[in-house]
């Protein structure tokens, strides 16, 4: 049913068909889900999955609840006994690693290589770092205090990564959380909750409440939660922003991005060909920080746009479950359109449209792999985030014009910089208003690696020691001497 089909495989089919539909976990239970439900659909075959259920505002206060009274004892435990349950998740996460990466693919769409290569990895490698952040928290952190009951909401690009960018330091900080999973793709959060239990984690430090945007609304508006993160669309980040005003709660907040990949003429051209790979077609585009609009010097720009279609040719469109395919398919119908909608508007606007020239498969929602030539600055598709394989390209003659290219965005989540002169990279670094700058290179996710961007790309930070402080407020406590009785 699933594609070709490895082991993992039947375990998958058997665990959904368990579970008529995805509810709630409070509390350290399974919460019986009542009221709405939305399908869950393979976006790869259009298969409905399974249900899901649209938490409701008793059921986000009854996480809530669960997530305050759990706290005392969550957060006066000593760095080193939180640790132990931070590993002992990763090393769950790195155990169940095949079924988890099935899982995900067939939820979200994404390549079956990417979800095992990368995703669930990349989990399991959060919740080791975090644990050594909760080691070290009294040495690193002293005069600091956990924010209280964190409510997480995350998009679907990266279910179960998001689900750990967030969760990890939350718990290492001596939090307790309410997540919120995005309502297409419940499926590894809900496995996750499996996982909390399996380790014994005490009830109420981690609760899972599925649903949709009212769903997420209600955390945010919860008054009793302390602090609120949000990973997802730049027009819902400004609404929570504007929801929660003034409520004294904490706010972090990853948004969108249309990040300038820069090509100089000095360039390793086909290095650079291989990033445009990472950086646009991986995870179908689908990727934040997405080297989405490329740069490239004009003496090269022909050249590099050749090599560009050539490589374009070879990439696979298909089963995300079969190993050997470089692209899976877009997380739904619904988004598909936005990205369709979008690229016609590119070419009516005068742009051409390069695309790979195999054939889809009959059904499901997948996009083939391109990138725009001909656009101008002021194109819808230069400055709006397309969240699909495409990227939009631009061609520049001196390095002080790259830079003004790049920083022409409302974004500034990412940059890449691709020169074979260290000192033109370094300068280009500098000059690129972005929270994140790799040069030669795209891409790179690390736990230890403050996570975020400038202007509407949010505010806040996601790993390493800036992720922490995001989960700390600081507290400083004195004792004083007694006086001697006169
Ligand atoms: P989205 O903003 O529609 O949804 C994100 C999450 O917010 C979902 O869980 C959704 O149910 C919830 N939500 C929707 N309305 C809400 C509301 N009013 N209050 C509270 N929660 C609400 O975005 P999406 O379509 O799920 O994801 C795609 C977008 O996310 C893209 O724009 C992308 O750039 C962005 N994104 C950013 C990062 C980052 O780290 N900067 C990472 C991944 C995705």
């Amino acid at each position: 049913e699933y594609g070709p089909a490895p082991e993992a495989h039947a375990e998958v089919s058997a665990w959904i068909a368990a579970r008529p539909v995805i509810g709630h976990f409070i509390a350290g239970r399974f919460v019986e889900p009542t009221g709405k439900t939305t399908e869950v659909v393979n976006p790869a075959t259009e298969a409905v999955l399974t249900k899901v259920a649209l938490g409701s505002e008793a059921e986000v206060d009854s996480a809530v609840r669960a997530a305050r009274a759990a706290f005392p004892k969550w957060s006066a435990l000593p760095g080193h006994e939180r640790a132990k349950y931070l590993y002992a998740i990763a090393r769950h996460v790195q155990k169940r690693e095949r079924f988890l990466s099935v899982l995900e693919t067939i939820d979200n769409g994404k390549t079956i290589r990417e979800s095992r290569d990368i995703d669930i990895p990349l989990v399991a490698r959060h919740f080791y770092h975090h644990a050594g952040w909760a080691e070290l928290l009294d040495s690193e952190f002293p005069n600091h205090a956990p924010v209280g009951v964190c409510g997480q909401i995350i998009p679907w690009n990266f279910p179960l990564l998001m689900l750990a960018w967030k969760v990890a330091p939350a718990l290492a900080a001596g939090n307790t959380v309410v997540l919120k999973p995005a309502d297409l793709t419940p499926l590894t959060a809900h496995a996750f909750a499996g996982i909390c239990v399996e380790i014994g984690l005490p009830p109420g430090v981690v609760n899972i409440v599925q649903g949709d945007g009212a769903t997420g609304a209600a955390i945010a508006g919860h008054p009793d939660v302390d602090k609120v993160a949000f990973t997802g669309s730049t027009e819902v980040g400004r609404v929570i922003r504007r929801q929660i005003a003034g409520s004294g709660k904490k706010l972090s907040l990853e948004l969108g991005g249309k990040s300038p990949f820069i090509v100089f003429e000095d360039a390793d051209l086909d290095a650079a060909v291989e990033g445009v790979v990472d950086a646009i077609w991986f995870n179908q585009g689908e990727v934040c920080c997405a080297g989405s609009r490329i740069l490239v010097q004009e003496g090269v720009s022909e050249r590099f746009f050749d090599k560009l279609r050539a490589r374009m040719a070879t990439m696979r469109v298909g089963d995300p479950l079969d190993k050997t395919m470089d692209v899976g398919a877009i997380v739904s119908a619904t988004q598909l359109g936005r990205i369709n909608g979008l690229l016609a508007q590119g070419q009516a606007e005068g742009a051409t449209l390069h695309r790979a020239p195999g054939a889809l498969p009959a059904k499901g929602a997948f996009c083939a792999p391109g990138f725009f030539t001909g656009t101008a600055p002021a194109h819808t598709v230069s400055q709006t985030e397309i969240f699909g394989p495409v990227a939009t390209t631009l061609t520049f003659r001196t390095p002080d014009e790259a830079i003004t290219l790049a920083n022409d965005t409302r974004y500034g989540l990412a940059a890449s910089v691709w020169s074979e002169n260290i000192n033109r990279a370094i300068e280009t670094a500098a000059k690129v208003k972005a929270g994140l700058v790799w040069i030669n290179a795209t891409n790179i996710f690390d736990a230890s690696a403050p996570f975020g961007g400038f202007r509407e790309s949010g505010y806040g930070r996601e790993g390493g020691r800036a992720g922490m402080a995001e989960y700390l407020t600081t507290k400083w406590e004195k004792v004083g001497k007694a006086r001697p009785a006169p």
